[in-house]
């Protein structure tokens, strides 16, 4: 038998114990973008018993940027000394007043950058233009974005800012549990963010909760591993934090940690479909301060809000799921996307579209 039917026969008898126990549905949430789109693509879901139930959370991290952060950035790509430097998901969300790809065809200038250095390095050569660099993601693009700001401070590159909106995971899980309108049973968690968090940040979860919080990798074996898991500690009544991805230990990248501490302070944070939770956000360090665009450009403030119609709010609380949406796959398409879940390649309604639509 080879691994993957081994790990299925676990499944299943954690199964029978669950039901032979009175249990007929678990619902776990996966709290990883990458998770998301490997579960749709793997089409894991339609193998499972029916009762098992795998939904998706906010993962994604340009799902769960709010809308005024869509609206600023498009407002400063607007300005005509300012270079928008920004990952490529970006580019398409839509927002009030249009998206940064349709600023880009009025002649603003939006450049895709796969580094925050990439962005220093494009100040660097632009010297007589502002380049804002759009900060957004968890603790696994913070270092990079820290590390950037760090570099742009020692060298004298003043012409680069951040506009930020890094988000911390344990907070929005914290968050959801606290929701009387969600059930989530347990925790595919995060394999990127844990690499640099580590996974015994998850106890603090489980000893609060009494939910298992599993941390596994990508491919389907891993995937499989952590349900597995999840499912033997519900059937056992013994919730646990673990990781069954070789590549995350028990303290994380200590270095990246200290970057981040270093860079940013902890700070209340908006998300979208959940709204503000406390100390879920990094903001720059006073002595930082003046490489934050929010403040160097004075910004307005841009009310919250959702496109009309758009469920991606309770998508990534795992309210509902993609094809829910009244609008996904007629008027919200990726040709056509009317909310950042259908934009980004980590969004749970991209995936469901792509993948499992039929
Ligand atoms: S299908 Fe489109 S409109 Fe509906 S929730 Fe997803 S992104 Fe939003």
């Amino acid at each position: 038998m080879n691994r993957i039917a081994e790990i299925r026969k676990k499944i299943d008898a954690y199964w029978d114990t669950l039901l032979s126990s009175g249990r007929d549905d678990v619902r776990i949430m996966e709290i990883c973008g990458t998770h998301t789109v490997s579960i749709s693509r793997s089409g894991l879901r339609a193998t499972f018993p029916k009762g098992l139930k795998l939904i998706s959370g906010p993962g994604c991290p340009v799902c769960v940027t709010g809308q005024s952060y869509v609206d600023k950035a498009v407002y400063l790509a607007r300005q005509p000394d300012v270079i928008i430097a920004t990952y490529g998901d970006m580019v398409r969300v839509p927002g009030a007043t249009g998206s940064l790809e349709a600023v880009r065809g009025e002649g603003g200038k939006v450049e895709v950058v796969y580094s925050a250095h990439q962005a220093v390095d494009l100040a660097r050569r632009c010297e007589d233009k502002q380049v804002v660099f759009l900060a957004i993601g968890f603790e696994t693009t913070a270092p990079a974005t820290a590390l950037a700001i760090q570099k742009a401070d020692r060298e004298g590159v003043e012409n680069f800012s951040a506009l930020l909106s890094h988000k911390l995971v344990i907070p929005a899980m914290r968050a959801l549990l606290n929701d009387k309108d969600i059930r989530i049973d347990g925790f595919l968690c995060p394999g990127h963010v844990s690499v640099i968090t580590g996974w015994r940040v998850y106890e603090p979860i489980v000893n609060e909760f009494a939910r298992p919080c599993v941390v596994a990798g990508f491919d389907d074996e891993q995937i499989l591993k952590g349900i597995c898991e999840i499912l033997r500690q519900l059937a056992e009544q013994s919730p646990a934090a673990c990781c069954v991805y070789p590549a995350v230990s028990e303290t994380g990248n200590l270095h990246a940690q200290e970057v981040i501490h270093e860079t940013f302070d902890v700070i209340d944070t908006y998300w979208r479909g959940i709204g503000i939770i406390p100390a879920s956000g990094l903001g720059l360090k006073e002595r930082f301060s003046r490489f934050d665009a929010d403040k160097r450009f004075n910004l307005p403030v841009f009310e919250e809000h959702d496109p009309p119609g758009c469920r991606c709010g309770e998508v990534i609380s795992g309210k509902c799921i993609p094809p829910e949406c009244p609008l996904f796959g007629t008027i919200c398409t990726p040709r056509e996307p009317i909310g950042p879940c259908m934009v980004s390649s980590e969004g749970s309604c991209a995936a469901y579209y792509k993948y499992d639509r039929h």
